[in-house]
């Protein structure tokens, strides 16, 4: 499905009405993280959802809150839908204190898309800085799966080996030729792969910069590292696309926590073009 596609099917059903799904699996994944797979109740509601590569759900446990989360599974199968979540405040604690079979509510699916929908004959770049690559573990999914697009290359960065997210996943990405390189700030002594900052992966990655979509998600200051050097590379800031994340509450551009400037990350983003947003991104806590 196309991201329109997505977009068209969310804006016919209520953004507000949260739907009842039940836990199916639970994998841990790296220290604090886990993988909740989620089943609608209802069957017309999983018949219905559709949603493309970087869109996002609201998890909601009633009397505890809400919070915004990455869909990572492949669009093309929705029977459940996997979110990868870290353990860092209300809403995500709670979660991490369910197990298989417990209900949990869910709206969405909310926001932009990344653009792999139109790669075609490109060299696909994603970039990931440790959980970022929930993020785009849909898209790659759905580009390894057969795409139009010259190459896709998974850049994965973690402060730790043990941080590196989806490791078990690495070998089946690359029988199907996805190119994943990984680095780490830290080795311990198990180690032997690359130590140091992400963006030293680019140079092999990007080997036509006119040609090359780069695709980042990850904490702000790594993000805007990855962006500038891609473009001192050759890449157009037209190419680099970056998911951001901002605290949100209501992922329908009211409340206006999320206001980015002129933008609201949950409607007009998260996935954002870098050259709308460069100048932004350079101002403090905004
Ligand atoms: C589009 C999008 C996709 C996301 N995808 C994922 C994902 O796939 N996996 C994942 O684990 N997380 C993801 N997140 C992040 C997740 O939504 C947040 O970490 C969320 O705050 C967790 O909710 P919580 O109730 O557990 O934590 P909270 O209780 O909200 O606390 C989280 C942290 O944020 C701080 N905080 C909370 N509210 C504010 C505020 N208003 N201003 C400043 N700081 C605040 C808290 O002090 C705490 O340190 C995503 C966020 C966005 C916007």
């Amino acid at each position: 499905m196309t991201a329109t596609a997505a977009t068209a099917a969310h804006s016919h059903a209520d953004p507000w009405r949260a739907h009842a799904a039940r836990i199916v699996s639970i994998v841990d994944e790296t220290p604090g993280v886990r993988t909740y797979e989620l089943a609608f109740e209802d069957a017309a509601t999983r018949d219905a959802y559709q949603f493309a590569a970087g869109q996002f759900n609201m998890l909601y446990l009633p009397g505890i809150g809400e919070a915004a989360i990455s869909i990572s599974s492949n669009p093309a199968a929705t029977a459940t839908l996997a979110h990868t979540v870290r353990a860092v405040g209300n809403v995500t604690d709670a979660l991490a204190r369910l197990v298989v079979g417990d209900q949990i509510l869910l709206r969405g699916p909310f926001g932009s898309p990344w653009p792999i929908d139109r790669v075609a004959d490109r060299d696909v770049v994603f970039v990931a800085g440790g959980l970022g690559l929930a993020s785009q573990r849909a898209a790659i999914l759905t580009l390894a799966r057969g795409s139009s697009c010259r190459s896709v290359s998974v850049l994965h960065g973690a402060k730790k080996p043990g941080g590196l997210l989806y490791a078990a996943d690495y070998d089946a990405w690359r029988g199907v030729g996805v190119d994943v390189r990984t680095t780490v700030d830290e080795a311990d002594a198990g180690w032997t792969g690359r130590v140091g900052l992400v963006t030293a992966l680019l140079a092999d990655a990007i080997r036509d910069p006119a040609g090359t979509t780069l695709l980042c998600c990850g904490p702000d200051p790594m993000m805007i590292g990855v962006a500038e050097a891609a473009i001192a590379r050759g890449v157009s800031p037209h190419d680099v696309h970056l998911s951001l994340e901002r605290n949100m509450a209501c992922a329908v551009a009211h409340c206006g926590l999320c206001q980015f400037g002129p933008l609201f990350v949950c409607r007009d983003g998260p996935v954002l073009r870098y050259d709308r947003i460069a100048e932004l991104m350079k101002v403090r806590n905004l």
